[in-house]
């Protein structure tokens, strides 16, 4: 059984039953590598380890802030990841565009992919590890950001593959790539105050928002630069936002992508537009 205090400390501070087992469940894996079925076993902590636990559950209930900046590390398909208050919290929904890019990379001999706001690295880094033949290039504004996608680069141990570049966009950029990936700011500004605390006040403002009415000013600013960083026979991958679908598809159809894809997330909402262009 977990300590009655974890729980509690939640139960005590309107966080649900559901909520305060995942993230319990989380603490104890990335901290200590602790399973559930472990204390089922009757493996117990030690004294010093509730101790810490205690005091990052006292921070997530007292200050909201997401318990994965606390620890400073998310899970992404499957791995750990290193996060701070420069890197989007990496979603799971995010990991259906890594699905969809993994099965576009099969296509490509030596699959070159760029990925524009990388972020954590959390997209470009699990693409690599699940398919090895893979390079990619990863392009922030944020220096920070870049500084922990390549600390998680060295982690997993695949520096080689990969390259960072500080770039707004497509500004440093001078290669062509077989798919172009990213998961662009796309809460529209004015969505601002109805965000979640943890996400409104802790994911990096960069990283969430886009200024316009639709929230889809860095679909339009890419699918419009694109072809230029596109081989012949290539593809655009993107992860969206709510209603926004209809919108980028239009946009792909007007720059002449074709063999558009879109992809339902878990609560049915169409989270991953693909397309194709012939150069
Ligand atoms: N590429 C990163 C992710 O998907 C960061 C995205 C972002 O900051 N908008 O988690």
């Amino acid at each position: 059984m977990y300590r009655k205090s974890f729980i509690d400390s939640y139960l005590n501070n309107n966080f649900s039953f559901e909520e305060a087992k995942s993230e319990i469940d989380f603490v104890l894996e990335v901290l200590f590598d602790f399973k559930y079925k472990d204390f089922l076993l009757g493996k117990m902590l030690e004294p010093w380890q509730a101790a810490k636990i205690e005091k990052v559950i006292k921070e997530r209930v007292s200050t909201r802030k997401p318990i994965q900046q606390i620890v400073g590390q998310a899970f992404f398909f499957g791995r750990r990841f290193f996060v701070n208050k420069s890197t989007l919290i990496p979603r799971p929904e995010t990991e259906l565009l890594v699905e969809e890019v993994l099965s576009l990379s099969k296509e490509f001999e030596q699959p070159k992919i760029l990925d524009i706001g990388t972020g954590s690295g959390c997209i470009p880094l699990s693409l690599i590890m699940e398919n090895n033949k893979i390079t990619a290039h990863c392009v922030d504004v944020s220096i920070s950001a870049l500084e922990t996608a390549k600390k998680n680069a060295l982690f997993h141990n695949i520096l080689n593959n990969i390259k960072f570049i500080k770039s707004n966009l497509f500004e440093n950029v001078n290669e062509k790539y077989d798919i172009i990936v990213s998961n662009p700011p796309y809460i529209p500004i004015k969505e601002k105050d109805n965000l979640e605390i943890e996400v409104r006040d802790y994911d990096p403002a960069l990283a969430l928002f886009a200024y316009d009415d639709l929230g889809i000013e860095f679909y339009k600013k890419i699918i419009e630069s694109s072809k230029g960083y596109l081989n012949s026979k290539a593809y655009l991958a993107f992860e969206l936002g709510i209603n926004q679908a209809c919108y980028v598809k239009e946009l792909l159809e007007k720059n002449n992508f074709n063999e558009i894809k879109i992809v339902k997330d878990f609560n049915s909402i169409e989270r991953i537009i693909i397309a194709k262009i012939d150069n």
